[in-house]
């Protein structure tokens, strides 16, 4: 791989910023306000929305580092038209892209990238979060039907989704194998979706109820065997999302670089003081190493080489610079940084939840580990 990107990626990377820079009015409220339907619009009618889809299916067929870079740039500017572009397209889209079969691709793709429907992903529950594979949500077999028990939580976007892609125990012989993956609409019989309830970056989650919940047959996704898979896939919706941090981290940086140059204090602007400097500096060392990470994990994966061990090193490292990154952001801004009026505590709070969602750090961290000294450690011994 070349150390650089190439010329269509830069291609891709200006159009997204430029459109952002034209197009985009900042909406601070995923799923709603004006602003935010205004720029959903927007991007379905510029082609954004599934971008690494077929374009059989209204999508533009960008591999995942490309829809990336648009991420990164469409977050700068508005952090939730960048979110939906990656729902719609490296997210949790991507389970109907990469294992879906025709019929169901035909069903939903289209839809989806036209803006007129959406999907969620239930796999977390009230007893297993990091421990994923001790989920307990059953899909037993009857006539043309799975019937469905159990409940997930932290559905993001759960009220709003059309669909949901839930993960279930498809046998009973208690391993990871018997996990898969089926896709749940909304209103199916037996099957009800929980409060939303607002969270810190303002998105809102949903619990899923399955009880006795009758799901045809043709909207298994896999079944036994699959968890592998699953976990693939999964692995790119973790690096779309590590994108979507790195865009929203580099607004708050490049805002943070002009502010400092502005304000004055002690009759100078604080950028003169070396402490504010040593800050800048360090911010810009994180930045650039976590961008290194994540295209170095998005490249392998052009190559089609997922290294699960790539993705947890970027997915880490994204995680606690943003964290850092957007604190001393909202720090240099002083009372200002605080207060409402300016976005910086807005991007910290979006932030915060790299380092739990997708895996937490510390998960991340056991498994980097176990890849380093090549040993498994059971976390149940
Ligand atoms: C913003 C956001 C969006 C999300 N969206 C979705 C979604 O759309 N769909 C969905 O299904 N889920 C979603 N989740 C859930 C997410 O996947 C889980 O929160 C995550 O996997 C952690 O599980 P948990 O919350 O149960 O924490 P727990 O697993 O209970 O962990 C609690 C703490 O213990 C630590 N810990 C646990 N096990 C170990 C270990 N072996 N070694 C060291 N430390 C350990 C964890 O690191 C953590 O700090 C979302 C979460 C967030 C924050």
């Amino acid at each position: 791989m070349a150390y650089q990107l190439t010329a269509e990626q830069l291609q891709w990377q200006s159009v997204a910023r430029d459109f952002a820079e034209r197009k985009l009015t900042p909406a601070k409220h995923w799923l709603e306000g004006e602003e935010f339907w205004k720029n959903a619009e927007m991007l379905a009618e510029h082609g954004f929305l599934g971008v690494t889809l077929p374009e059989e299916y209204g999508g533009m067929n960008l591999d995942l580092f490309s829809a990336m870079l648009i991420i990164e740039e469409l977050c700068k500017v508005c952090p939730t038209s960048g979110r939906l572009v990656y729902h719609t397209g490296p997210g949790i889209t991507n389970f109907i892209n990469h294992l879906g079969t025709p019929e169901q691709k035909k069903k939903y793709l289209p839809q989806i990238t036209a803006g007129k429907y959406y999907v969620a992903l239930g796999m977390s529950e009230p007893d297993a979060g990091s421990a994923a594979t001790d989920l307990a949500t059953t899909a037993v077999e009857e006539g043309n039907f799975y019937k469905l028990n159990g409940s997930k939580i932290f559905v993001s976007e759960g009220h709003f989704a059309h669909a949901f892609v839930v993960y279930a125990r498809f046998g009973n012989t208690g391993s990871p194998s018997d996990i898969g993956a089926i896709l749940v609409e909304r209103g199916t019989p037996g099957f009800s979706v929980g409060v939303a309830e607002e969270n810190m970056s303002g998105e809102f989650q949903t619990a899923l109820y399955f009880d006795d919940a009758l799901v045809p047959k043709e909207n298994v996704l896999v079944t036994r065997n699959a968890f592998k898979a699953l976990m693939g896939v999964y692995n790119g919706v973790r690096l779309g999302y590590a994108a979507q941090t790195l865009g929203i981290t580099q607004a708050a940086f490049d805002r943070t670089c002009q502010y400092v140059k502005e304000r004055k204090q002690f009759g100078k602007q604080i950028c003169e003081f070396q402490g504010v400097q040593w800050m800048i500096a360090d911010m810009y060392l994180q930045l650039e190493s976590a961008r290194a990470l994540l295209y170095k994990a998005a490249a392998e994966v052009v190559d089609n080489k997922t290294d699960k061990t790539s993705v947890s090193v970027a997915k880490v490292y994204v995680a606690e610079a943003a964290k850092k990154i957007t604190d001393d952001c909202l720090q240099l801004h002083g009372g200002y940084g605080f207060s409402k009026e300016y976005p910086l505590e807005w991007y910290y709070r979006c932030v915060r939840a790299a380092s739990i969602a997708g895996g937490t750090i510390q998960v991340h961290k056991t498994m980097l580990a176990s890849s380093v000294l090549g040993r498994k450690f059971d976390q149940r011994k």
